[in-house]
Parts: C-alpha cells; structure tokens; sequence
C-alpha cells in the first residue's frame, strides 16, 4: 500500500503560485524537501506544526533554521479556505460553510455524540451523479476540491475546537468522506487527504475511524486497496437494481451485484478480518420502506460482512420525497435485526441549522444548470413517488 497516488507533482503549483504545504501527504512532502537538498525528517516537523499544532506561519516552526524559513516563506503557503459561516446547533452539532477558490461553498458537519466526534468532510462542490434523493446531487458539479481543500476542512474544524494546540482537546476522533460529493470520482485528492487524516505526524486519526462512502463508481473502488486501509460505507439505498436505477443513476453503468462484489473485494483485502462494510440506506415514505423491501435487503447481503445505517429522509426543497413515518422505520429495523443484522438508525442532528448534506450551500452555489433545471421542474411539478412491490 502506497500513502499517495503519485509524487510526481509534489512542487507542481501553477506557475506564480506558491505550493501550498496544507495539502501534501507525507511521501509528497519528503519530495518536496529532496528537491531543496534538505533532509527527510523536515516532512515530518512540518507535519506537525501543520496538523497537530495549527500553525500557518513559517516564523512559529522554531525547529526549523531561518534559513529554510525564508526559502519555504519564498515557495510555499500554509492556506485553508476562508470560513464563510460557522453555525452551532443546540444539541452541539457544528456546521461550517466554506469558500473555495473560485467563490463555491462547501458544507462541514460536525456530528458529537459522546466521547465521539464525528467530522462529515466534502470532497468536491456539488456532484455529477444526481442521486434522486440529494441536495447536492441537484445542484450539479463544480469542480474536484484539491486535497488541501478536504484536509483543510479537519483543519478548521480542529482549530474550531482548540483541538490543534500542545494537549488540545481529541474532539475531531472520526471522519466519514460522506459530505458533498463523490469522493471516488475525485480519487487521488481524497486519497491524500485521508491519509494525512489517518497519519501518526499529522492527526493520528484510527483506520477504523476513518470511512470513505461511495454510491458505487466500481474502477475507483477496485483500485482503492492499492491506497488506503479505511473503513468503506455503500451508499445503496435500495434493495434492487430497478429501485436503485431510479434513486442512485450511476447503478446503471455498475449494478449492485458488481457493487457488492467489489466492496466484499476491498474489505477481504484488509490485514483485520473483522471489519464490516456499513451500508447506508436512506429511508423514503413510500419509496424503498416497506417491509419486502427490507426482506430483498437481508437476502441481498447475505454473503457480505456488513452493519446496516438506516438513514430517515430529511426534506429540502426541490424534493417531492417525503421523510418515513417512524412506524415504517421501525418495522425496516426490525425485519432486518430479526435476519441477523446490526442495524442502527441515524438518528437527525442539527435541525436547527439545517445539518443535511447540501442544503445551506445549494442556496449559495445556485450556479449550474442542472439546479436551474431542478427550480423550473419543481414549481411545475406535481408530487412524485415511487413504489416497487
Ligand atoms: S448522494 Fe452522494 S453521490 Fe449521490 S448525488 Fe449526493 S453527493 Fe453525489
């Protein structure tokens, strides 16, 4: 296993540009230091002045000579992304909305529940895949974000906290690559920037507490062992290819049955066999929540190690889908429990600050044409839903 994709454009900002130092893996940042003559072990200070002790500024890296100061100072930033909105909920989940480069704004959700912390990272401003129940997915894609742009977003978070400073509170302890995007269609960046995630010079964050969620781009996920160890979720959402069809288009081009064999792929690949593949399913009023579908889920997944999210529908506009009622949910829960699963049902954080994926930056990045289609068809159209028996 290599901790990123390729060295080769480790010094490889634009021309005018300084290197932005947020972003580089380890192995990237040992390059960059072998081009300037100097030693290995320098990646590993900037490390963690970066990562563990928040510091953007060469001045404060009092281990390094002023010499090399100067030269990083003359190559080289330290840049996160501007903090455009931190929004705190009551029951202490913390939403931040950022602004990329190029004026976009991706959403970050941090997710207490405990002794646990869990950070809901972005991988690109909006996305191509248009799953028919996501906010995100209406808002159409954007762009990739580099992997200073998804580590920053640890980064902020942290600081937020007071996380990166000598003995800082652990409040960032999990990440889940399950904010706006599909992290596999924008793979090299993601992967560099989980591995810094996963790094004992940088957040030291546990393999096992760190998951990348995908809605099943096939290619990427059958290279993925050559590159990280992390935990794997599925975003299936429903228990057949015709349902699946309608709900996450990309199953068209990489059915379930092909899904599921490469995810049971990437996990056997792993040292630990314990680990599961979590599936998430969210769960729709009259769409994919009744009981036979629960029953084709179970039989569906009897030969894959999994656990399974059951994830209610939140609302936003331009979705005609409506959230399960609670019975439905439980029954769904039950049916499963009683095949033998573990399921648990996340349960809905940050209402008050509106915490689901891509609501509050769909309002700001209303740019592309697909959301513009989204607006005209939704005020013309009349409720929708759809029921497979
Ligand atoms: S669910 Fe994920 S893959 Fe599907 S449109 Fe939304 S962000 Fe994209």
């Amino acid at each position: 296993m290599t901790d990123s994709v390729s060295n080769s454009d480790a010094t490889a900002a634009p021309a005018g540009e300084k290197i932005n130092l947020l972003g580089l893996p380890e192995a990237k940042l040992v390059a960059f230091f072998e081009t300037l003559g100097e030693k290995r072990f320098r990646a590993a200070q900037v490390l963690k002045w970066i990562h563990q002790l928040g510091v953007d500024n060469f001045d404060e890296m009092t281990n390094i000579s002023k010499a090399l100061r100067e030269k990083l100072k003359s190559q080289c930033e330290i840049r996160a992304p501007e903090v455009l909105r931190q929004l705190d909920s009551t029951d202490g989940t913390r939403k931040f909305l950022i602004r990329v480069t190029g004026g976009s704004v991706v959403e970050t959700v941090f997710i207490p529940d405990g002794e646990r912390g869990t950070l809901c990272v972005s991988s690109q401003v909006g996305c191509s895949l248009d799953c028919s129940f996501c906010a995100t997915g209406k808002q159409g894609f954007n762009r990739d974000l580099s992997a200073a742009e998804i580590i920053a977003q640890v980064w902020i978070a942290a600081k937020s906290f007071g996380q990166l400073a000598p003995n800082g509170p652990r409040k960032v302890t999990n990440v889940v690559m399950m904010g706006m995007g599909e992290p596999l269609m924008n793979f090299d960046n993601v992967v560099d920037a989980m591995n810094l995630m996963m790094h004992d010079n940088a957040y030291g964050i546990s393999k096992r507490r760190v998951t990348l969620s995908t809605s099943g781009v096939v290619p990427q996920l059958d290279r993925l062992r050559e590159y990280t160890d992390a935990c794997l979720a599925i975003s299936l959402h429903a228990p057949n290819d015709e349902l699946r069809n309608e709900l996450v288009p990309i199953n068209k081009k990489y059915p379930i049955a092909m899904l599921l064999d490469s995810a049971k792929r990437y996990i056997e690949s792993l040292p630990d066999t314990h680990r599961k593949i979590t599936i998430e399913y969210t769960l729709i009023d009259h769409v994919n929540d009744r009981p036979e579908h629960a029953r084709q889920l179970a039989e569906l997944l009897r030969d894959v190690p999994v656990k399974i999210n059951l994830i209610p529908f939140n609302p936003f506009n331009l979705s005609n889908y409506k959230r399960v009622s609670n019975n439905a949910m439980r029954r769904f829960q039950d049916i499963l429990m009683q095949e033998g699963y573990i399921t648990t049902v996340r349960t809905t954080r940050g209402d008050d600050i509106d915490a689901a994926c891509g609501q509050l930056a769909g309002e700001v990045n209303d740019i592309t044409k697909r959301s513009q289609r989204y607006k005209a068809q939704f005020s013309q159209a009349e409720p929708v839903t759809i029921v497979t028996q």
